[in-house]
């Protein structure tokens, strides 16, 4: 690829979209969990639809981490060094950022993800490990979420103010910047300077997405430490007014210049009205690109029942064209790829024919991920009723050692249970192991405390697979839950006036009893019924929850 194909590339991209984290696929080791692989999702199904978006992100050449567990569950993290240059090309330009007065350079590599419509999106990868710069300013962009708070500032001042020059660079005709979360705000002061201090416009070119009730989500920086890094009065000033006063939240220097601010699921408006008060949001439901999270043997049942499907997933509407036996079979073989996986990684001995509940995402204490075995006697209960077996993955981020804590918990678990119930859990959760968890169990297990679930997304893969959702109701699933139809909820409904004491006790009731006397006796002796749960998940999730509908509602609300 030569330097004209590169501007054809990225030649006319009008919306412009930042991410702190974006997973394209498990070689490129640049996300972190649901934040980062929500924005590989929004890139694939632009890329199919044809949108004009480019993509910015930084390239973190160490990854986000290796996770590596050892007999009793303490997660020890290892640099996940990649190779750029293996899948991407750097390109000739580059541009400058001011940290402590120091002229930065960052360099871009572009990456094209090419959609099966033969249409592409550009991504741009920042760089500052370029010759010119010290060594620490070389590493600003080498590990995803790492180091201290001046390193985040950094990584945020080249994401957000480096990021807007490189597209200037390029000559992008950009007419919309889409933050995905508050990583990349700093992108609104460049403009403000671009369009000579003009709110109004900067506003018109902003749309803002906030992803998270979870306090630590959003990022502050004290003013000390910005005006150390962007050392500028003037700077500081038009910061304190749109970003805070006494702090800089970057959730709220991205709102205050935008004029589409949003949610990514109808509860999660009301929660972040109701945490930022004055401000409107409006939601859009997340989804998960249907090609991507359909394991092979799914997607080629969809091929030959749905053609199609993959750039049109309102077709899984129509699943009911799909023989049941046929459905079932695809099931069994993606749930003999998984207990394979295990039984090799794990040496667990897990059956085919068991009863199989999966649990897997970022290991942090909202997610509750040792919930089920808060009464370990009812667990048995149900293992008694008909077995089951347990598969679990997660990495906790380096700093969260409670979350690292959880992952010892779980390892307890195992050993506690050892004879009774066969539990594994499976290291260093990627894009690739999260596909084959998500196909491979029968029932996807999501415990969140309420209300800090923003969305999720993983349960929305399981129900591409027909896998069974049983989850809080918080997030998507308030919306996509047809209690015993199409999955299952656990716990009272969001707006129920309960005590947070009273509300876990009716989680563990529902949790206990669902599964003892509805889940497994369905599962084990009314197939038929169990296969019709499988479909309706299809039916109505699937063909609902993908990445299409919500790039269809980005662009009719937020970008046009
Ligand atoms: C889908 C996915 C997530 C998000 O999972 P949630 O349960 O929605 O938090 C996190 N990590 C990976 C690798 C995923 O594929």
């Amino acid at each position: 690829m030569d330097t004209i194909d590169n501007v054809f590339s990225v030649k006319g991209r009008k919306i412009a979209y930042f991410s702190m984290e974006i997973g394209l696929k498990n070689e490129i080791p640049t996300y972190s969990g649901g934040l980062g692989i929500l924005a590989g999702d929004t890139i694939r199904a632009s890329a199919d639809l044809g949108l004009p978006l480019i993509a910015v992100t930084l390239i973190n050449k160490r990854g986000y981490f290796i996770q590596k567990l050892d007999y009793a569950g303490r997660q020890s993290e290892h640099p996940h060094e990649w190779s750029p240059s293996d899948y991407m090309e750097l390109l000739p330009e580059e541009v400058t950022v001011q940290i402590q007065n120091r002229d930065v350079k960052v360099r871009a590599w572009l990456y094209e993800h090419r959609s099966h419509t033969e249409e592409t999106v550009p991504v741009i990868f920042l760089d500052t490990d370029v010759e010119a710069n010290t060594p620490e300013d070389r590493q600003i962009t080498y590990s995803l979420y790492g180091g201290n708070r001046k390193y985040r500032l950094e990584q945020e001042m080249v994401l957000g103010i480096g990021g807007v020059r490189m597209l200037k660079t390029l000559s992008c005709p950009i007419t919309k910047y889409h933050m995905n979360e508050g990583h990349s705000s700093l992108l609104a002061l460049e403009l403000l300077h671009l369009n000579y201090m003009n709110q109004d416009k900067v506003k018109e070119l902003c749309v803002f997405t906030t992803h998270t009730p979870v306090k630590s989500g959003h990022d502050i920086f004290s003013h000390e430490l910005v005006l150390e890094l962007i050392g500028n009065n003037d700077d500081i000033n038009i910061l304190k007014k749109y970003g805070g006063e006494t702090e800089l939240n970057m959730t709220l220097l991205g709102m205050n210049l935008s004029n589409y601010v949003n949610g990514v699921a109808k509860r999660h408006r009301q929660i972040s009205e109701k945490m930022f008060p004055g401000y409107k949001f409006y939601s859009i439901t997340n989804g998960v690109h249907s090609h991507t999270w359909v394991c092979p043997h799914f997607r080629k049942l969809y091929d030959k029942y749905l053609p199609g499907w993959a750039n049109e997933p309102e077709l899984l509407v129509r699943v009911r064209s799909i023989p049941d036996n046929e459905i079932w079979d695809a099931h069994r073989l993606a749930k003999k790829e998984l207990i394979d996986h295990v039984n090799n990684e794990c040496g667990t001995d897990m059956a085919y024919d068991i009863l199989t509940i999966g649990f897997a995402r970022r290991i942090t204490e909202y997610k509750r991920p040792t919930f089920i075995f808060s009464d370990l006697n009812r667990l048995r209960k149900v293992n008694e009723t008909g077995k089951i077996q347990l598969v679990f993955a997660g990495k906790a981020h380096p700093m969260d050692i409670q979350g690292k804590m959880f992952i010892e918990k779980i390892f307890g678990y195992i050993k506690e249970l050892k004879g009774e119930i066969k539990i594994a859990f499976l290291e260093n959760y990627n894009m690739d192991l999260s596909l084959k968890i998500v196909s491979g169990v029968d029932i996807w297990l999501n415990t969140p405390k309420k209300p800090l679930e923003a969305s999720g997304t993983s349960g929305m893969k399981a129900a591409h697979n027909g896998v069974v959702n049983f989850s809080v109701l918080d997030g998507w699933w308030i919306e996509g839950c047809v209690e015993g139809v199409n999955g299952y909820s656990i716990g009272p409904k969001p707006d129920a006036d309960k005590s947070a004491e009273q509300v876990e006790m009716m989680e563990l009731d529902d949790l206990y009893n669902k599964l003892e006397y509805i889940m497994v006796p369905k599962y084990y002796h009314r197939k038929d019924e169990w296969i019709n749960v499988m479909n309706n998940s299809i039916e109505m999730i699937a063909y609902y929850f993908n990445s299409h509908r919500m790039m269809h509602r980005y662009v009719t609300e937020a970008y046009l």
